[in-house]
């Protein structure tokens, strides 16, 4: 069988239970792909079933491509995984990958903030530049498993603030400062974040690969 499937059916999954991340890519493909409804037919990893996969990976590329293969092979949908971090400088590019856990416990974002402060609180200010850096995988699920996946990046390069500033936002939000603004992420609207971050850069470096895998026919899995 191929074709288009109907307006409600999935087509597309992300592979996140993080809803502003599926905001923004629902948003970035809006009106880009001919007869794809972004809102019933885009969806999470919870809507599509798909499983939680273990960031196993030492680079942000593979722990994206890891997800997306792993999400696309468990729901026979495109698959799109992002992972990320902050990279400090001075810190030779750390937390990087162990951003979310760098106090030790997972996601507890006030803790690793606090713990990235104090440990940059004697670096002069020339040198407390950072960056929060993205890889976005796409996985295209085909008859024999994986048919074809893709990588893109993107970086928002700032300097690291002596104290939190700001209410918005998550994670590391409150003291990287990106270059040329006088604002902490934390800030920044959630529409002014969106158009310089390092996961909208990877997004839209994505896009020709989504429009492109969503545009063709429907491959049927192999009955052997
Ligand atoms: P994830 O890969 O999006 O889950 O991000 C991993 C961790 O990196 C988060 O828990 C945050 O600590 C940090 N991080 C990634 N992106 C951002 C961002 O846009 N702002 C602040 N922190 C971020």
């Amino acid at each position: 069988m191929s074709g288009t499937p109907a307006s409600g059916v999935p087509r597309l999954v992300l592979a996140t239970h993080n809803k502003g991340k599926l905001k923004e890519l629902r948003e970035l493909l809006r009106g880009q792909v001919p007869g794809l409804d972004v809102d019933t037919q885009v969806v999470d990893a919870a809507a599509a079933g798909a499983p939680d996969v273990a960031e196993t990976g030492v680079t942000f590329a593979e722990n994206s491509l890891l997800k997306a293969r792993a999400v696309a092979e468990a729901t026979g949908l495109i698959a799109i995984a992002d992972d990320s971090g902050l990279a400090v400088d001075v810190l030779g590019g750390a937390p990087g990958i162990f951003s979310a856990r760098w106090s030790g416990s997972h996601g507890d974002d006030v803790a690793n903030l606090n713990l990235l402060l104090a440990q940059l609180s004697d670096v002069p200010d020339p040198f407390r530049g950072a960056a929060f850096v993205c890889a976005a995988a796409l996985a295209v699920p085909g008859p024999d498993g994986i048919a074809r996946e893709t990588v893109e990046y993107g970086q928002l390069e700032g300097t690291l603030l002596r104290e939190p500033r700001g209410e918005g936002g998550f994670g590391y939000d409150p003291v990287l400062q990106p270059q040329g603004m006088d604002r902490s992420c934390a800030e920044l609207s959630s529409e002014e974040k969106n158009a310089i971050s390092h996961r909208g850069q990877a997004f839209r470096a994505l896009l020709p690969a989504i429009v492109s895998a969503l545009s063709e026919p429907l491959s049927e899995p192999n009955a052997n």
